[in-house]
C-alpha cells in the first residue's frame, strides 16, 4: 500500500466566516489519478453555504477594506511566510491529488508564496491621481476594492491559480470566496485555514467546494462583484454570462492551441528542450502549452528528432517519485486525449511518436499517456485547431514569415506564442503581429510570475499577474473639488 506523507483528518469541507463547516452537499470521492485509489473524501456547498459564503465576504468587506495598507501587507507577508514553511504537506498533497510530479508541485507551491509575497508589497502603493482642472477645480482619483470577488479555479495549478487571483485581490482590500475545482479542493481548504492563522480577519477568505453548479451560483450571486475564472472557454463562456445578471467583472484566462515558431538561425537543441518541456510537463495539462511547433520547412526533421528524442527520453511514474511526467487527472480527460488521437490515426495523420497509454509498472491503473508528436498536420485538423489538453505535439511547416504568422494566428485561441530565431528582427516583427497575451521569444513560459499574462481571441479577458493583476480588484473613484 501507498503511504501518503501528509494527513487530511482535521480538514473541513468548506471555511467561511473564519470557521470550518461539513459541506451539505453531495460528497466527493478524491482520486490518486497514479494510484487509482481514492485517498480523501470532501463534501459540496449546499445552495445556503454558498450564499452564506458571499454574505459573510459582503460583512468582511469594510473591515478589511479599512485595515491600513501596511497591515494588509504584513498579513499577506506572513501568509506568504506560513504556506513556505508548510511547502512539503502542501506539495505533497497536490503532487497525490493532481498527479503532478513532486519537484514541481513543490514549486507550485513556492509561487503561490510568491504571490502572497508580490501583492504584499503592492498592498501600500495603491495611489490614485491627482487631476488640477483649472484654478478654482481640482479632481482626485481613488483606488477602492471592488467588494466581494469569485475565484473559480482549474485542476491543474490549483495552489498557484488560487493565489494569482486572491493574493492582488486581498491586497486591493478586496475580499475573496474562492471553489477550487472538484477533482482538487485540498490545497484550496489548507491555504485557508493558514490565512485564519495569520490575521487574515474571519469573511475575508472563504472556500467552498463543488462542481459546476456551485461555480455558477458563486459566479451570477447579486453580491459578488468580480469573478475571476481560470478554465475550458467553453465554460468561460458561461460563468461570463453568470456574471452578466450583477453586471460583476470578469477575468476569464481560458483555452490555448499556442504555436512556437523555429527558424533555421536558431540554437535547435535548446529549442528542442524548450518546445518539450512546453508541451509535456504537467503531461500538457496547460493553458499555455505549446501544442503547435511551426518550423521552417528546411529544419522540420531536424527539431522534430530532437523533440521525439526529448520526449523519449521522459519517464513517468507517480508524483511521489518524482518522473518528468505524471498521470492524467481523470478518466474523462484520458478519453478525450484518447479520442483526439484515435480520430488523429483514423484520418491518417503521422505519429512519430508516443500515441497510445503508457504502461508504469508500479501504478498498472495509472492514467499514463505517453508523450506524443503528429508530423505535417493539416490546419484544418481537428488536433491543429482545438485545445487537447494532454501531452500532444502536432507539427506544421512554412518558408516564408507571412507563412508562420498566418500559421500562428490561424486558430480561434490566442493565449501564447513562442518563437526561436537569432534574428531579433524577425522575433520582434512576429511578436508585434501575433494575436497572443504574450509572446516567448528563445524561450516558452520563462519569465516568472511578474510579467502580466492572459489571453486575446478566445483564450480570455483581462489579465493576471504582475501589477496589472491588481486592476480587477480595484475600481478607481473620481472626486471632483469645486473650491473656489
Ligand atoms: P474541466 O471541464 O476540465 O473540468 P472547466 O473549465 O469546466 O474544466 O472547469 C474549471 C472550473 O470551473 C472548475 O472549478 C469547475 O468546477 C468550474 N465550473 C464548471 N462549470 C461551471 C459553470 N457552468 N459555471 C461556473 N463554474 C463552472
Amino acid at each position: 500500500g501507498l503511504q501518503y506523507p501528509f494527513d487530511l483528518d482535521p480538514l473541513p469541507d468548506a471555511v467561511i466566516g473564519g470557521v470550518g463547516h461539513a459541506g451539505g452537499g453531495l460528497s466527493r470521492q478524491l482520486v490518486d489519478p497514479a494510484a487509482r485509489i481514492s485517498f480523501a473524501e470532501v463534501r459540496d456547498a449546499s445552495l445556503a453555504q454558498i450564499d452564506q459564503s458571499v454574505l459573510t465576504a459582503q460583512t468582511a468587506r469594510r473591515p478589511w477594506a479599512d485595515t491600513p495598507p501596511a497591515q494588509r501587507a504584513q498579513v499577506l507577508m506572513a501568509l506568504a511566510d506560513l504556506i513556505a514553511a508548510h511547502v512539503d504537506e502542501l506539495a505533497a498533497v497536490e503532487c497525490v491529488n493532481v498527479g503532478k510530479p513532486l519537484s514541481q508541485a513543490r514549486r507550485d507551491v513556492l509561487r503561490a508564496a510568491g504571490y502572497y509575497r508580490f501583492y504584499a508589497g503592492a498592498c501600500d502603493k495603491l495611489n490614485g491621481d491627482t487631476i488640477p482642472l483649472g484654478p478654482d477645480q481640482t479632481a482626485v482619483t481613488l483606488l477602492e476594492p471592488v467588494g466581494v470577488t469569485a475565484h473559480i479555479l482549474p485542476w491543474n495549478y490549483p495552489i498557484s491559480t488560487l493565489a494569482r487571483g486572491v493574493a492582488p485581490a486581498l491586497a486591493a482590500g478586496a475580499t475573496v470566496v474562492a471553489k477550487p475545482a472538484e477533482l482538487t479542493p485540498l490545497s484550496t481548504l489548507m491555504v485557508a485555514k493558514l490565512a485564519l492563522e495569520v490575521g487574515v480577519p474571519d469573511g475575508a477568505f472563504n472556500v467552498i467546494c463543488g462542481a459546476g453548479e456551485v461555480g455558477e451560483a458563486l459566479a451570477a450571486h447579486p453580491n459578488v462583484a468580480h469573478v475571476t475564472f481560470t478554465g475550458s472557454t467553453e465554460t468561460g463562456r458561461r460563468v461570463m454570462q453568470a456574471a452578466s445578471g450583477p453586471v460583476a467583472g470578469v477575468t476569464l484566462e481560458l483555452g490555448g492551441k499556442s504555436p512556437v515558431v523555429v527558424w533555421p538561425d536558431a540554437d535547435l537543441d535548446a529549442a528542442a528542450k524548450g518546445i518539450a518541456r512546453g508541451i509535456f510537463f504537467n503531461a500538457g495539462q496547460v493553458c499555455a502549452a505549446g501544442s503547435r511547433l511551426l518550423c521552417h520547412a528546411d529544419i522540420h526533421d531536424a527539431v522534430v528528432e530532437r523533440v521525439v528524442q526529448q520526449a523519449r527520453e521522459m519517464t513517468m511514474g507517480h508524483g511521489l517519485t518524482d518522473p518528468d511526467l505524471g498521470p492524467l487527472i481523470s478518466e474523462a480527460q484520458f478519453a478525450r486525449v484518447e479520442g483526439f488521437v484515435s480520430r488523429a490515426l483514423a484520418d491518417g495523420l503521422t505519429c512519430v511518436t508516443g500515441g497510445q497509454r503508457a504502461h508504469v509498472p508500479d501504478c498498472p491503473l495509472g492514467l499514463f499517456y505517453e508523450p506524443t508528436v503528429f508530423t505535417r498536420v493539416p490546419e484544418t485538423s481537428d488536433i491543429a485547431q482545438i485545445e487537447v489538453f494532454g501531452p500532444v505535439l502536432i507539427t506544421q511547416t512554412f518558408e516564408t514569415e507571412e507563412d508562420a504568422l498566418r500559421l500562428a494566428n490561424g486558430t480561434p485561441f490566442g493565449l501564447v506564442a513562442g518563437i526561436y530565431t537569432a534574428d531579433t528582427g524577425r522575433a520582434m516583427r512576429f511578436a508585434r503581429r501575433v494575436e497572443a497575451g504574450q509572446v516567448f521569444v528563445n524561450g516558452f513560459l520563462q519569465g516568472g510570475d511578474t510579467v502580466p499574462f492572459g489571453g486575446v481571441k478566445h483564450s480570455g479577458i483581462g489579465r493576471e499577474k504582475g501589477v496589472s493583476g491588481l486592476r480587477a480588484y480595484l475600481a478607481e473613484k473620481s472626486i471632483v473639488l469645486s473650491h473656489g
